[in-house]
């Protein structure tokens, strides 16, 4: 059977995109392996799918290229999703810092793309697995489900986290494949493992405070979590994006109060160090950092270096890490196919015609907060547009 356009992976990216070339008349087919569309939107923000986010810039993703992602992001905006968002009457709410999440349940998005595709006319196929992908003067794809042939091939088949609920590395053997580069894949929006995993981490397991986390010239202020075998939390996930093995990462532990300012203010206290410190940072912290680090002693008993010391290790904690939870805790890939290979404004490929990537597979990467979703939508229009 023969198709104007078949893509590959019915997740965010691949769907839009086959509701927008279906939409201008193109006969589409959409194949997935899985049984069920969208997988990963349904589980997305915790059930709700953080969409999108009001404020969406270039600085919000990683790529080598970082310019090759605003020609798109700038055609297909997170305003323009927020319209067809409402226009299918899905209540929404904003839960911080421009993250906007469906009221009921992400499977309203889902709902949404299957009912714009509908509308469209594409033919979606599921539990269909593609065996081979050749091109002769047409693409031509052998599946569980027969051999189907298309002008365009899409390839929306998603990075390499969360393999429990169907990724693949199929879309980089296609690149391989047809000779494209690949800028290495790891994992992101990850936690991350301390170098010192020691008892302190799992005596702190689960207690989590407000901090400031940088790396290099990249900062992010939000909550971090203490987990077993090191951080995680929203500031260390999005940090994950931009960290490398053998530099350390710094923390403010504590990025409304100068301490070491607030502990020569009060150098005569006779509070005990934890109970002081628990003015600033959560009890239980208090008490084990107190217990680990120094002697618990009343404050004017510090000296001035010790003092010194204590706020050092508050206000700029400096810490190894020795890996990340991996791609089955990651929420994204970081890397994928090179930009160079891609038009920025089409995402067809420069050497292959008629060959296009789209949303995470490519080597565009967005922080936490809704952009990753943005990316998938408006590289999925570009695309959309043309095939
Ligand atoms: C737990 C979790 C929570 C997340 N929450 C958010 C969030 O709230 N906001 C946000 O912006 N981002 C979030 N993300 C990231 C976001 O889900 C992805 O960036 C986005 O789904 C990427 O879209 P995509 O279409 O490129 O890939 P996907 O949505 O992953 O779609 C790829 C599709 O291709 C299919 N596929 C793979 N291989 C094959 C093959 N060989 N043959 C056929 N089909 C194949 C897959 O089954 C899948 O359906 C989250 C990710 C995870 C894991």
């Amino acid at each position: 059977m023969k198709f104007d356009a078949i893509i590959i992976g019915a997740g965010a990216a691949g769907l839009f995109c086959a509701m927008e070339a279906g939409r201008r008349g193109r006969k589409v087919l959409v194949l997935e392996h899985n049984a069920q569309v969208g997988r990963k939107i349904i589980i997305s923000g915790g059930g709700r799918c953080n969409f999108t986010n009001r404020e969406v810039r270039a600085e919000n993703f990683v790529s080598k290229n970082p310019h090759f992602c605003k020609s798109a992001l700038a055609r297909y905006t997170s305003q323009d999703f927020i319209e067809l968002v409402k226009k299918h009457r899905i209540e929404f709410y904003e839960k911080k810092l421009g993250q906007l999440f469906c009221r009921e349940s992400s499977r309203q998005i889902v709902e949404m793309l299957l009912a714009e595709c509908r509308q469209s006319g594409v033919e979606i196929r599921t539990s269909c697995a593609v065996k081979s992908v050749s091109k002769n003067d047409s693409f031509e794809i052998e599946t569980s489900q027969g051999n189907f042939a298309a002008e365009s091939l899409v390839v929306a088949t998603g990075g390499l986290s969360f393999p429990k609920v169907g990724a693949t590395d199929f879309g980089y053997r296609i690149a391989r494949q047809f000779d494209l580069k690949i800028v290495e894949t790891n994992p992101a929006l990850v936690p991350l493992v301390a170098a010192n995993s020691a008892s302190s981490f799992k005596k702190l397991a689960g207690v989590s405070l407000d901090a400031s986390v940088s790396f290099g010239k990249q900062s992010f202020r939000e909550n971090i979590l203490f987990t077993h075998r090191g951080l995680s939390g929203p500031a260390i996930l999005q940090i994950s994006n931009y960290w490398q093995k053998n530099k350390t990462v710094s923390i403010d532990l504590s990025p409304s109060a100068d301490v070491s300012e607030l502990l020569e203010n009060n150098c005569e206290n006779r509070q005990n160090l934890d109970n002081f410190l628990s003015r600033i940072l959560p009890n239980r912290f208090a008490e084990i950092f107190t217990a680990e680090q120094f002697s618990n002693k009343p404050v004017n008993q510090f000296a001035k270096t010790e003092r010194e010391q204590i706020a050092s290790k508050l206000n700029d904690w400096q810490i190894e890490f020795s890996g990340t939870e991996g791609y089955d805790k990651a929420e994204v890939t970081l890397g994928g196919i090179s930009t160079d290979e891609l038009s920025s404004q089409t995402m067809e490929t420069k050497r292959v015609k008629n060959l296009y990537f789209i949303g995470e597979v490519m080597d565009v990467t967005g922080w936490l907060g809704g952009y990753n979703f943005q990316w998938a939508w408006s590289s999925g229009f570009a695309a959309g547009q043309v095939v």
